[in-house]
Protein backbone atom coordinates (compact mmCIF):
# COMPACT_ATOMS: atom_id res chain seq x y z
CA UNK A 1 0.00 0.00 0.00
CA UNK A 2 3.03 2.26 0.85
CA UNK A 3 4.04 2.41 -3.05
CA UNK A 4 1.32 4.81 -3.88
CA UNK A 5 1.41 8.38 -3.74
CA UNK A 6 -0.42 10.16 -0.54
CA UNK A 7 -2.97 11.27 -2.97
CA UNK A 8 -4.37 7.92 -4.21
CA UNK A 9 -3.01 6.19 -0.97
CA UNK A 10 -5.78 8.04 1.17
CA UNK A 11 -7.98 6.38 -1.01
CA UNK A 12 -7.46 2.91 -0.05
CA UNK A 13 -9.75 1.37 1.73
CA UNK A 14 -7.64 -0.69 4.64
CA UNK A 15 -9.61 -4.19 5.25
CA UNK A 16 -6.44 -5.78 7.14
CA UNK A 17 -6.30 -3.01 8.98
CA UNK A 18 -10.01 -3.06 9.83
CA UNK A 19 -10.31 -6.82 10.00
CA UNK A 20 -7.43 -6.67 12.22
CA UNK A 21 -8.80 -4.23 14.64
CA UNK A 22 -12.39 -5.90 14.60
CA UNK A 23 -10.88 -9.56 15.79
CA UNK A 24 -8.75 -7.41 18.47
CA UNK A 25 -12.50 -6.59 19.67
CA UNK A 26 -14.26 -10.02 19.23
CA UNK A 27 -10.96 -11.14 21.47
CA UNK A 28 -11.63 -8.69 23.84
CA UNK A 29 -15.73 -9.39 23.98
CA UNK A 30 -14.56 -13.22 23.93
CA UNK A 31 -12.51 -12.44 27.28
CA UNK A 32 -15.74 -10.89 28.77
CA UNK A 33 -18.30 -12.93 28.05
CA UNK A 34 -15.98 -15.96 29.32
CA UNK A 35 -15.50 -13.85 32.39
CA UNK A 36 -19.09 -13.37 32.51
CA UNK A 37 -19.19 -17.64 33.18
CA UNK A 38 -20.46 -18.42 29.66
CA UNK A 39 -19.23 -21.18 27.59
CA UNK A 40 -15.89 -20.43 25.32
CA UNK A 41 -17.40 -19.85 22.39
CA UNK A 42 -16.83 -22.90 19.71
CA UNK A 43 -17.24 -22.98 16.06
CA UNK A 44 -16.80 -25.96 13.83
CA UNK A 45 -15.36 -25.90 10.48
CA UNK A 46 -15.91 -29.01 7.97
CA UNK A 47 -14.07 -29.57 4.63
CA UNK A 48 -14.82 -32.22 2.29
CA UNK A 49 -11.85 -33.68 -0.14
CA UNK A 50 -8.50 -31.57 -0.73
CA UNK A 51 -9.17 -29.00 -2.63
CA UNK A 52 -5.84 -26.97 -1.99
CA UNK A 53 -7.41 -23.85 -1.83
CA UNK A 54 -10.19 -24.81 0.87
CA UNK A 55 -7.47 -26.27 2.81
CA UNK A 56 -5.73 -23.04 3.11
CA UNK A 57 -8.82 -21.22 4.22
CA UNK A 58 -10.11 -23.64 6.45
CA UNK A 59 -6.54 -23.95 8.01
CA UNK A 60 -6.61 -20.01 8.68
CA UNK A 61 -10.10 -20.03 9.98
CA UNK A 62 -8.99 -22.48 12.61
CA UNK A 63 -5.76 -20.09 13.44
CA UNK A 64 -7.71 -17.16 13.98
CA UNK A 65 -10.29 -18.67 15.61
CA UNK A 66 -7.60 -19.86 18.57
CA UNK A 67 -6.52 -16.11 18.64
CA UNK A 68 -9.65 -14.84 19.33
CA UNK A 69 -9.58 -16.44 22.29
CA UNK A 70 -12.76 -19.10 20.77
CA UNK A 71 -12.64 -23.28 20.07
CA UNK A 72 -11.85 -24.65 16.56
CA UNK A 73 -13.27 -27.75 15.97
CA UNK A 74 -11.97 -28.96 12.93
CA UNK A 75 -13.64 -31.84 10.40
CA UNK A 76 -11.52 -32.70 7.51
CA UNK A 77 -13.49 -35.30 5.25
CA UNK A 78 -12.35 -37.36 2.23
CA UNK A 79 -13.72 -36.65 -0.93
CA UNK A 80 -16.02 -39.62 -1.34
CA UNK A 81 -17.95 -38.37 1.71
CA UNK A 82 -21.62 -39.13 1.15
CA UNK A 83 -24.21 -36.62 1.20
CA UNK A 84 -25.74 -38.54 4.22
CA UNK A 85 -22.51 -39.13 6.06
CA UNK A 86 -22.22 -34.87 5.81
CA UNK A 87 -25.81 -34.81 7.17
CA UNK A 88 -25.23 -37.14 10.09
CA UNK A 89 -22.06 -35.24 11.17
CA UNK A 90 -24.49 -32.20 11.01
CA UNK A 91 -26.44 -33.23 12.79
CA UNK A 92 -23.76 -34.36 15.66
CA UNK A 93 -23.00 -31.36 15.59
CA UNK A 94 -26.07 -29.52 15.83
CA UNK A 95 -26.33 -31.31 19.04
CA UNK A 96 -23.31 -30.52 20.49
CA UNK A 97 -23.37 -27.63 23.56
CA UNK A 98 -19.91 -26.70 23.05
CA UNK A 99 -20.39 -25.84 19.53
CA UNK A 100 -22.11 -22.87 18.66
CA UNK A 101 -21.18 -21.86 15.09
CA UNK A 102 -21.17 -24.36 12.10
CA UNK A 103 -19.50 -23.41 8.82
CA UNK A 104 -19.21 -25.78 6.04
CA UNK A 105 -16.54 -25.11 3.37
CA UNK A 106 -17.88 -25.05 0.06
CA UNK A 107 -17.38 -25.63 -3.00
CA UNK A 108 -18.88 -29.40 -2.09
CA UNK A 109 -17.97 -32.43 -4.41
CA UNK A 110 -21.00 -33.24 -6.69
CA UNK A 111 -22.66 -36.02 -4.83
CA UNK A 112 -23.51 -33.31 -2.03
CA UNK A 113 -26.11 -31.24 -2.78
CA UNK A 114 -24.83 -27.58 -1.16
CA UNK A 115 -28.45 -26.56 -0.30
CA UNK A 116 -29.37 -29.27 1.48
CA UNK A 117 -26.52 -29.08 3.47
CA UNK A 118 -26.65 -25.39 4.15
CA UNK A 119 -30.36 -25.88 5.46
CA UNK A 120 -28.72 -28.89 7.53
CA UNK A 121 -27.27 -26.53 9.78
CA UNK A 122 -29.32 -25.40 13.16
CA UNK A 123 -30.13 -21.76 11.86
CA UNK A 124 -29.02 -20.21 15.39
CA UNK A 125 -25.32 -21.82 14.51
CA UNK A 126 -25.75 -21.04 10.83
CA UNK A 127 -22.16 -18.70 11.18
CA UNK A 128 -22.02 -18.50 7.26
CA UNK A 129 -26.03 -17.31 7.51
CA UNK A 130 -26.73 -19.40 3.99
CA UNK A 131 -29.60 -21.52 5.31
CA UNK A 132 -32.89 -20.06 4.45
CA UNK A 133 -33.47 -19.51 7.90
CA UNK A 134 -31.48 -16.59 7.84
CA UNK A 135 -31.42 -15.47 4.10
CA UNK A 136 -35.47 -14.99 4.80
CA UNK A 137 -34.67 -12.85 8.03
CA UNK A 138 -32.27 -10.77 6.27
CA UNK A 139 -34.87 -10.11 3.13
CA UNK A 140 -37.30 -9.49 5.40
CA UNK A 141 -35.03 -7.50 7.12
CA UNK A 142 -35.33 -8.45 10.61
CA UNK A 143 -32.18 -10.13 12.62
CA UNK A 144 -30.56 -13.05 11.98
CA UNK A 145 -26.75 -13.98 10.74
CA UNK A 146 -25.84 -12.34 7.74
CA UNK A 147 -22.99 -14.00 5.58
CA UNK A 148 -19.83 -13.04 6.27
CA UNK A 149 -18.45 -11.61 2.92
CA UNK A 150 -21.34 -8.96 2.22
CA UNK A 151 -21.31 -8.12 6.16
CA UNK A 152 -17.38 -7.57 5.80
CA UNK A 153 -18.34 -5.25 2.87
CA UNK A 154 -20.74 -3.46 4.68
CA UNK A 155 -18.43 -2.71 7.79
CA UNK A 156 -15.94 -1.63 4.57
CA UNK A 157 -18.64 1.17 3.82
CA UNK A 158 -19.23 2.07 6.70
CA UNK A 159 -15.76 3.32 7.34
CA UNK A 160 -16.23 5.41 4.79
CA UNK A 161 -19.89 6.17 4.74
CA UNK A 162 -21.03 7.07 8.11
CA UNK A 163 -24.98 7.20 6.08
CA UNK A 164 -25.63 5.48 3.04
CA UNK A 165 -29.67 7.40 2.83
CA UNK A 166 -29.93 7.68 -0.70
CA UNK A 167 -27.01 6.54 -2.36
CA UNK A 168 -27.54 4.35 -5.52
CA UNK A 169 -25.86 1.04 -4.88
CA UNK A 170 -24.78 -1.08 -8.02
CA UNK A 171 -24.13 -4.47 -6.94
CA UNK A 172 -22.56 -6.33 -9.97
CA UNK A 173 -22.82 -10.31 -9.48
CA UNK A 174 -26.25 -11.83 -8.13
CA UNK A 175 -24.92 -15.30 -5.82
CA UNK A 176 -26.46 -15.80 -3.27
CA UNK A 177 -23.37 -16.21 -1.23
CA UNK A 178 -22.55 -12.35 -2.21
CA UNK A 179 -24.18 -10.41 -4.04
CA UNK A 180 -28.38 -11.29 -3.38
CA UNK A 181 -27.42 -10.83 0.38
CA UNK A 182 -24.98 -7.66 -0.24
CA UNK A 183 -28.05 -6.02 -2.13
CA UNK A 184 -30.48 -6.58 1.07
CA UNK A 185 -28.04 -5.00 2.96
CA UNK A 186 -27.78 -2.29 1.39
CA UNK A 187 -31.42 -1.77 0.93
CA UNK A 188 -31.25 -1.64 5.07
CA UNK A 189 -28.98 1.02 4.51
CA UNK A 190 -31.68 2.92 3.10
CA UNK A 191 -29.91 2.89 -0.06
CA UNK A 192 -31.59 2.74 -3.84
CA UNK A 193 -30.02 -0.40 -5.45
CA UNK A 194 -29.62 -2.07 -8.50
CA UNK A 195 -28.09 -5.50 -8.92
CA UNK A 196 -26.38 -6.74 -12.22
CA UNK A 197 -25.58 -9.94 -13.50
CA UNK A 198 -24.59 -12.43 -16.63
CA UNK A 199 -27.36 -11.29 -18.66
CA UNK A 200 -27.83 -7.59 -17.70
CA UNK A 201 -27.99 -5.44 -20.47
CA UNK A 202 -25.45 -2.32 -19.77
CA UNK A 203 -23.63 -3.22 -17.23
CA UNK A 204 -21.02 -0.46 -17.65
CA UNK A 205 -23.91 1.85 -18.04
CA UNK A 206 -25.29 0.96 -14.42
CA UNK A 207 -22.11 1.38 -12.82
CA UNK A 208 -21.37 4.59 -13.79
CA UNK A 209 -24.41 5.52 -12.03
CA UNK A 210 -23.42 4.24 -8.61
CA UNK A 211 -22.30 6.34 -5.67
CA UNK A 212 -21.09 2.66 -3.97
CA UNK A 213 -19.87 0.21 -6.88
CA UNK A 214 -19.74 -3.83 -5.21
CA UNK A 215 -18.04 -6.23 -7.55
CA UNK A 216 -18.90 -9.76 -7.05
CA UNK A 217 -18.36 -12.17 -10.37
CA UNK A 218 -15.09 -13.93 -10.29
CA UNK A 219 -14.28 -12.25 -13.95
CA UNK A 220 -10.71 -10.91 -13.01
CA UNK A 221 -10.31 -7.28 -14.51
CA UNK A 222 -14.16 -6.63 -15.89
CA UNK A 223 -15.01 -3.13 -14.38
CA UNK A 224 -12.49 -0.83 -16.04
CA UNK A 225 -11.35 2.73 -15.09
CA UNK A 226 -14.41 4.00 -17.59
CA UNK A 227 -17.42 2.19 -15.75
CA UNK A 228 -17.03 3.90 -12.43
CA UNK A 229 -18.05 7.20 -11.37
CA UNK A 230 -15.72 9.68 -10.40
CA UNK A 231 -15.37 9.73 -6.49
CA UNK A 232 -17.03 6.31 -6.74
CA UNK A 233 -16.94 3.90 -3.18
CA UNK A 234 -15.27 0.57 -5.17
CA UNK A 235 -15.68 -2.59 -3.12
CA UNK A 236 -13.65 -5.69 -5.16
CA UNK A 237 -15.11 -8.91 -3.68
CA UNK A 238 -13.18 -10.91 -6.86
CA UNK A 239 -10.59 -12.92 -6.12
CA UNK A 240 -8.99 -14.72 -9.47
CA UNK A 241 -5.25 -15.86 -8.79
CA UNK A 242 -3.38 -15.13 -12.05
CA UNK A 243 0.01 -16.06 -13.71
CA UNK A 244 3.14 -13.34 -13.39
CA UNK A 245 5.55 -13.65 -15.84
CA UNK A 246 8.40 -14.27 -13.27
CA UNK A 247 6.19 -18.16 -13.50
CA UNK A 248 4.70 -17.42 -9.89
CA UNK A 249 0.83 -16.46 -9.57
CA UNK A 250 -0.71 -13.32 -7.93
CA UNK A 251 -4.42 -12.58 -6.64
CA UNK A 252 -6.23 -10.00 -8.48
CA UNK A 253 -9.96 -8.44 -7.84
CA UNK A 254 -12.68 -8.08 -10.81
CA UNK A 255 -11.88 -4.41 -10.93
CA UNK A 256 -8.95 -3.30 -13.14
CA UNK A 257 -7.34 -1.52 -10.14
CA UNK A 258 -4.81 0.58 -11.69
CA UNK A 259 -7.33 2.67 -13.99
CA UNK A 260 -10.17 2.66 -11.28
CA UNK A 261 -7.64 4.09 -8.45
CA UNK A 262 -7.40 7.69 -9.66
CA UNK A 263 -10.82 7.82 -10.19
CA UNK A 264 -12.72 6.34 -7.20
CA UNK A 265 -13.41 7.99 -3.96
CA UNK A 266 -12.15 5.35 -1.97
CA UNK A 267 -11.43 1.63 -2.97
CA UNK A 268 -10.55 -1.55 -1.76
CA UNK A 269 -7.35 -3.55 -2.54
CA UNK A 270 -7.06 -7.10 -3.78
CA UNK A 271 -5.38 -8.73 -1.55
CA UNK A 272 -6.09 -6.70 1.37
CA UNK A 273 -9.15 -5.69 1.41
CA UNK A 274 -12.59 -7.75 1.39
CA UNK A 275 -11.07 -11.34 1.89
CA UNK A 276 -9.43 -10.00 5.84
CA UNK A 277 -12.92 -9.11 6.74
CA UNK A 278 -14.89 -12.54 5.51
CA UNK A 279 -12.99 -13.97 8.14
CA UNK A 280 -13.71 -11.42 10.83
CA UNK A 281 -16.82 -11.76 9.81
CA UNK A 282 -17.13 -15.33 10.87
CA UNK A 283 -15.73 -14.38 14.40
CA UNK A 284 -18.08 -11.95 14.79
CA UNK A 285 -20.89 -14.34 14.06
CA UNK A 286 -19.83 -17.19 16.04
CA UNK A 287 -19.56 -15.26 19.16
CA UNK A 288 -23.30 -13.52 18.31
CA UNK A 289 -24.27 -17.23 18.18
CA UNK A 290 -23.01 -17.65 20.99
CA UNK A 291 -24.61 -14.56 22.73
CA UNK A 292 -27.87 -16.17 21.29
CA UNK A 293 -27.68 -19.65 22.58
CA UNK A 294 -26.69 -17.69 26.10
CA UNK A 295 -29.63 -15.88 25.86
CA UNK A 296 -27.84 -12.68 25.68
CA UNK A 297 -28.59 -11.05 22.41
CA UNK A 298 -31.69 -11.94 20.53
CA UNK A 299 -29.50 -12.20 17.52
CA UNK A 300 -29.20 -8.89 15.67
CA UNK A 301 -26.23 -8.96 13.14
CA UNK A 302 -24.75 -5.76 14.00
P1 LIG B 1 -20.63 -16.86 -8.49
O1 LIG B 1 -19.93 -17.47 -9.66
O2 LIG B 1 -21.52 -17.70 -7.66
O3 LIG B 1 -21.49 -15.63 -9.02
C1 LIG B 1 -20.99 -14.73 -9.95
C2 LIG B 1 -22.06 -13.69 -10.30
O4 LIG B 1 -21.47 -12.76 -11.20
C3 LIG B 1 -23.28 -14.28 -11.00
O5 LIG B 1 -24.46 -13.68 -10.48
C4 LIG B 1 -23.09 -13.88 -12.47
O6 LIG B 1 -24.32 -13.67 -13.14
C5 LIG B 1 -22.32 -12.58 -12.33
N1 LIG B 1 -21.46 -12.30 -13.49
C6 LIG B 1 -20.54 -13.13 -14.05
N2 LIG B 1 -19.98 -12.53 -15.11
C7 LIG B 1 -20.57 -11.32 -15.23
C8 LIG B 1 -20.42 -10.24 -16.13
N3 LIG B 1 -19.57 -10.32 -17.16
N4 LIG B 1 -21.18 -9.15 -15.96
C9 LIG B 1 -22.05 -9.06 -14.93
N5 LIG B 1 -22.23 -10.06 -14.03
C10 LIG B 1 -21.50 -11.17 -14.19
O7 LIG B 1 -19.48 -16.17 -7.63
P2 LIG B 1 -19.46 -15.73 -6.07
O8 LIG B 1 -19.43 -16.93 -5.19
O9 LIG B 1 -20.49 -14.68 -5.83
O10 LIG B 1 -18.01 -15.08 -6.01
C11 LIG B 1 -17.68 -13.97 -6.83
C12 LIG B 1 -16.21 -13.63 -6.64
O11 LIG B 1 -16.01 -13.24 -5.30
C13 LIG B 1 -15.24 -14.80 -6.88
O12 LIG B 1 -14.04 -14.27 -7.44
C14 LIG B 1 -14.96 -15.32 -5.50
O13 LIG B 1 -13.69 -15.95 -5.41
C15 LIG B 1 -14.99 -14.03 -4.72
N6 LIG B 1 -15.28 -14.22 -3.29
C16 LIG B 1 -14.44 -13.61 -2.43
C17 LIG B 1 -14.66 -13.72 -1.08
C18 LIG B 1 -13.73 -13.04 -0.13
O14 LIG B 1 -13.68 -13.38 1.02
N7 LIG B 1 -13.00 -12.01 -0.60
C19 LIG B 1 -15.75 -14.46 -0.59
C20 LIG B 1 -16.62 -15.03 -1.51
C21 LIG B 1 -16.39 -14.90 -2.87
Amino acid sequence: MSTFPPELAGKLIDGKGIARSLTDRIGREVSSFIEQGNAVPGLAVVLVGNDPASEVYVKNKAIQTHRAGMRSFMHMLPQSTKQEELLELLAQLNANPQIHGILVQLPLPPQIDPVVVTNAIAPHKDVDGLGEVNAGRLSLGIDGLVPCTPLGCLMLLQSVHKDMTGKHAVVIGASSLVGKPMAQLLLKQNCTISVAHIHTRDTRALAREADILVVATGKHGLVRGDWIKPGATVIDVGITRVPTPEGRTRLVGDVAFEEALPIAGHITPVPGGVGPMTIACLLHNTLQAARVTQGQSKGEAL
